[in-house]
């Protein structure tokens, strides 16, 4: 069984609310929502984090941040306001070793984030 949770949900062996999906990239509902929306936004392609991003994944990366934006509009934050987060490395709080966008909206956030 492959050992990154995250792939795992991509592959359909490990459950998850997915909430959109096209041929490179899956979102979902987070596990431990850290506000009303919190919705992750991965590639199918394991990269461990924006570390192992590469010029080889410049159109990846930039529908991935689209993505995000059709999912912040369908859910009525595009004037409100949202986060959008990248964790990279232990020390910046990544959990989780493949690559995410958290989207976070449906409060206020503060500056700087802690
Ligand atoms: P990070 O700390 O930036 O690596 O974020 C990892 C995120 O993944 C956290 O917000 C977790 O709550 C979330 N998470 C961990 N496991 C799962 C899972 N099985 N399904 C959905 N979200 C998860
Ligand atoms: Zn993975």
């Amino acid at each position: 069984m492959n050992s990154c949770i995250f792939c795992r949900i991509i592959e359909r062996t490990s459950p998850g609310r997915i909430v959109f999906e096209d041929d490179e990239i899956l979102a979902f509902e987070d596990a431990r929502p850290q506000a009303p929306v919190h919705i992750l936004i991965v590639p199918r392609k394991h990269l461990a984090s924006l570390n192992d991003a590469t010029a080889e994944d410049l159109s990846l990366l930039g529908r991935m941040l689209t993505v995000t934006a059709q999912l912040a509009r369908e859910r009525g934050l595009e004037t409100r306001g949202y986060r959008t987060v990248i964790n990279t490395g232990s020390g910046a709080g990544q959990t989780v070793f493949h690559l995410h966008i958290h989207l976070l909206g449906g409060r206020v956030f503060h500056w700087p984030p802690g």
